[in-house]
């Protein structure tokens, strides 16, 4: 009999479904795809079979109803490449799930108490766990002899000392309502900050990093020995970096005037914040590919959104070395942060007396894998390392289930 050594990684939102399916034995992708708007009719899966020489993506566009409906999709598409979800190659599921709160601390096989408890934690995520706990339920109706593994988002925080994890507001109501900065993209923090140490050809407890994740949405961690000890993102993504189209900090006192003097409610408010604020609130565009452009053409309002973005990471950068007190790298990762030459000159600019800095052409250098850009006699070294959040799950998937 074969050992099974497929893992098919499952990012459920609530529209949308991501998924690859890796082979461990090198970890290559033999198929990644998406659904997007589900529930819609104009439903679209778009499946790439990458193990299939020559094979094309394919796509359809049509309503599909649910959740369940998606992934009844999905495994159609992977039986056509023979990959199909009744393989006995397939070892596990990985499901990105958002939050796993204080209690989840590492990848987790789901059985239903795991479920229950993902359940219990919707009121802190409305927006992200009922859809993970949807991906969950069709994938265990679909193998219920397979394991499913959780792997959160969160978990990587669990570390940080409750100085940095406790808000400065009365203990009771917080500990009543689950009031916690919980911090998430911790998979993506976990494996960037390892890779990093990989670079400096180190181990992670030997080495202390400030991770910044800036994708459309945008988190800064600070890892010491390989222990996240603080985090921008806090009971909710909302906290912290200027984002795609979320606010990062703000004084709350905002919220209770847009309210009092503005007449606007909650859910109004809600939205102003997660999703006409950031850069998309700040000049009408939230890709740091077109910001720049703009800049470079003299638009006023794109430089100044650049500038405030630029100004809140330098201020979590100099937290951050406070924070751990000695730093050996500062590390870009996700969509910005990998390709934005532009935004690590500037958030590096003037930090000299942290011993950091840019090497203009390295960092101009386009590259695939992980690599330095400072220079080399730098004291810090800042580093460009590509996130990968599916391996991430697979590895931690495939790690519990082979014991
Ligand atoms: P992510 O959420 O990690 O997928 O990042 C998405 C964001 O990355 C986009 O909204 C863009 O702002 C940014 N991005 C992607 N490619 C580039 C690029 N070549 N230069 C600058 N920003 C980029």
């Amino acid at each position: 009999m074969t050992t099974p050594t497929r893992v098919l990684v499952l990012n459920s939102g609530s529209s949308s479904v991501k998924y690859q399916l890796l082979d461990m034995r090198d970890t290559s992708r033999l198929a990644v795809g998406l659904v997007e708007r589900i529930g819609e009719d104009t439903s679209r899966l778009k499946h790439t079979p990458l193990a299939v020489e020559g094979a094309e993506t394919r796509e359809f566009e049509g309503p599909i109803a649910d959740h369940a409906a998606a992934l009844a999709a999905v495994a159609a598409e992977l039986a056509k490449d023979g990959l199909g979800l009744d393989s006995p190659e397939l070892a596990a599921v990985g499901h990105r799930v958002v939050h796993g709160g204080k209690y989840f601390t590492v990848p987790t096989v789901i059985d239903d108490a795991v479920l229950k408890e993902i359940k219990r934690l919707i009121p802190v995520a409305p927006l992200h766990n009922p859809a993970n706990v949807m991906g969950i339920e069709v994938a265990m109706e679909l193998r219920p002899d397979l394991p499913q593994v959780a792997v959160f988002d969160t978990s990587f925080h669990t570390t940080m000392p409750e100085s940095a994890a406790r808000y400065a507001i009365d203990v009771a109501t917080a500990d009543e309502h689950r009031i916690h900065r919980y911090g998430f993209h911790g998979t993506s923090h976990a494996y960037v900050s390892r890779e990093t140490a990989k670079l400096l050809g180190k181990a992670p407890a030997e080495v202390n990093v400030i991770v910044l994740h800036l994708g459309n949405g945008a988190s800064a961690s600070a890892v010491r020995g390989g222990r996240c000890v603080d985090t921008s993102m806090g009971l909710t993504p909302l906290e912290g970096l200027v984002m795609g189209t979320r606010s990062g900090d703000i004084d709350p006192a905002v919220i209770f005037h847009l309210n009092r003097v503005a007449g606007m409610d909650i859910d109004t408010i809600d939205a102003l914040l997660n999703k006409k604020s950031g850069m998309i609130g700040l000049c009408g565009d939230n890709d740091m590919r077109e910001i720049t452009r703009r800049m470079n053409e003299g638009d006023d309002s794109a430089r100044l959104a650049f500038e405030i973005y630029v100004h809140r990471l330098k201020k979590y950068i100099g937290a951050y070395s406070a924070v751990l007190g000695h730093v050996d790298a500062l590390t870009f990762t996700a969509g910005v942060g990998e390709n934005s030459t532009a935004v690590r000159e500037a958030a590096v600019a003037g930090l000299e007396g942290f011993g950091l800095a840019v090497d203009p052409v390295l960092n101009e250098t386009r590259a695939d894998g992980a690599r330095l850009i400072s220079p080399p006699a730098a004291r810090v070294a800042v580093a460009v390392v590509p996130t990968d959040e599916e391996l991430e799950i697979a590895t931690s998937a495939y790690a519990l289930v082979r014991g």
